[in-house]
């Protein structure tokens, strides 16, 4: 599904992202961890066509990520940090106005069945957004990436700020678009999810992947002591 390759970007001298590869399969979330300046924001640039490789591709179900970006945008969604929607809309108005942006025909009814399924209650789904938390406005965003079918979800920081069951919630609901056979991939600092979520987590230090795990062979502490080997 995403294919990683062999990709680099140099800011002057300062080389940012160096000879990364990996991959993502359909329905595989894949955690990206490292400290702070070790690429993975500008790797997740690359990936959303913001910025261009110097070297190497990203590859989106046979599109490159870079040179065919528009076509690679209607196949996957971003979830940034901080998820803006529009706070005088409901969350059925704000999907129905990104569905029409994307030329999506869309009923009200199957935008309430994709709210629902990611934990909006019945009785949110008529309030503004503007009194949403977070995680509530992470959950209106992954229910549009579950309306338009996205082959992909990229995440950025997605479990800072959020309490411990809200933490829990947002688990589940990545799990959901997960079984539907969505890849996934999350840059975080957050080791305790990271292992509760992936399939896979690349630890990556200084522009390189240092290393990529199979998180199933992992414990916490396992992990942990990954992460922390990567300053010695
Ligand atoms: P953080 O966890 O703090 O977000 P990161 O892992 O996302 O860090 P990047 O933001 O990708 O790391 O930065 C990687 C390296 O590239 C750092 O050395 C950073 O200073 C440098 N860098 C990032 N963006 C730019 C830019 N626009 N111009 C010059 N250097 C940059």
């Amino acid at each position: 599904m995403l294919e990683v390759s062999n990709l680099n970007k140099f800011y002057g001298k300062n080389h940012a992202v160096n000879d990364l590869n990996f991959t993502v399969a359909s329905g595989e979330i894949l955690c990206l961890l490292g400290a702070n300046g070790a690429g993975k924001t500008t790797t997740l640039n690359m990936l959303l066509g913001f910025i261009k490789p110097d070297s190497g591709s990203a590859i989106l179900d046979g599109l490159d990520m870079y040179y065919q970006r528009s076509a690679c945008r209607e196949q996957m969604m971003y979830i940034p940090e901080n998820v803006h929607l529009y706070p005088s809309f409901t969350a059925i108005e704000n999907i129905a106005y990104l569905a029409e942006l994307a030329k999506m025909r869309v009923s009200d009814g199957e935008i309430k069945d994709v709210l629902i399924r990611t934990g909006i209650t019945e009785n949110q789904l008529d309030r503004k957004v503007g009194s949403f938390s977070k995680g509530m406005r992470q959950k209106v965003a992954i229910a549009f990436a579950l309306l338009k079918h996205a082959k992909l979800v990229l995440m950025d920081e997605p479990t800072s700020g959020l309490d411990p069951v809200a933490t829990q919630e947002f688990i589940d609901v990545v799990n959901t678009i997960k079984e539907r056979g969505t890849a996934v991939l999350i840059v975080t600092h957050d080791l305790l999810c990271a292992h509760q979520l992936s399939d896979h987590i690349g630890i990556m230090s200084q522009g390189q992947l240092k290393q990529f795990i199979k998180n199933e062979q992992l414990t916490l502490p396992d992990l942990t002591e990954h992460y922390f080997n990567q300053f010695s």
